[in-house]
């Protein structure tokens, strides 16, 4: 435990680190490939490294101390960008003006600073199952509704982005959960965006559930961007023209991002 050297675990192979020209890397059927690393100590999966395992489809179980996870990576955060960058951090210390905020799913596959290259101080973000967006309810206050509030009033974003992704298990709940209508906590928290799956289900049932759901992920999108328009502080600042709302699908099975009109 604790050192990230020695051998991984990809599916029932091994592998070992090695030293090459290049950094460590780690070889897999006598194909190397690096491992990212600080000082010569492999830290984890970042980037290449890990966009290649994922192409390839292998899931890597390192075996690895969490607390040391955590430090290392943000020793390397620490010295690759925090302090490179005194000019973007610097005013971050005393406030943040962000002109996004953005809704996306809490799927670790989704994360818009890595996607969508966002600084620090860029994007104010709130991620839950399946970007959803509740109705504005000035009796049932919201962790979402609090922060679109200040989103909108303290921080005056100028974009609030609903991003959907591929392959969404939230998205596949939502299809094929029991949805009646009644009070569960299942069936309370995916009303918020159940007309998606009443619309998909209308017009596409002949179609397979992983097409559907594929489809839905967009009309999810489409749902929360209106259910966004029933706060009256949005719907002010959008008629007013300071505020854009846009809806937007990362695919990470094909590489692509698209605006939803
Ligand atoms: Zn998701």
């Amino acid at each position: 435990m604790g050192s990230f050297f020695g051998y991984f675990v990809v599916r029932s192979l091994k592998f070992e680190t090695n030293f090459g020209s290049y950094g460590p890397y780690g070889k897999e059927e006598g194909t190397p490939f690096e491992l990212p690393a600080i000082n010569g100590k492999v830290i984890g999966f970042y980037g290449r490294c890990a966009t290649w395992l994922d192409t390839l489809g292998v899931y890597v179980d390192m075996e690895m101390d969490p607390v040391e996870r955590l430090i290392t990576g943000f020793k390397q955060f620490k010295t690759e960008v925090y302090d490179k960058k005194p000019n973007v951090f610097g005013p971050l210390k005393d406030r943040e003006w962000p002109k996004f905020m953005l809704f996306t799913c809490s799927d670790s596959r989704a994360c818009p600073s890595i996607t969508l290259g966002f600084q620090s101080g860029e994007a104010f973000t709130v991620r839950n199952i399946a970007s959803m967006v509740p109705s504005f309810d000035k009796n049932k206050y919201t962790s979402e509704g609090f922060a679109i509030e200040y989103a909108v009033l303290h921080l005056k974003v100028e974009n609030i982005v609903v991003i959907g992704h591929s392959k969404c298990n939230g998205i596949k709940k939502l299809m094929t959960i029991k949805y009646d209508g009644n009070n569960s906590p299942e069936n309370i928290y995916w009303a918020n965006i159940v007309p998606a799956r009443i619309k998909v289900k209308a017009e596409h049932s002949t179609m397979s559930l992983d097409d559907q759901c594929a489809i839905c992920e967009k009309e999810a999108v489409k749902v929360s961007i209106e259910n966004l328009k029933t706060y009256p502080f949005v719907m002010e600042q959008w008629k007013k023209g300071k505020l854009k709302l846009f809806g937007a699908h990362y695919d990470f099975v094909n590489g692509t991002f698209e605006i939803i009109k």
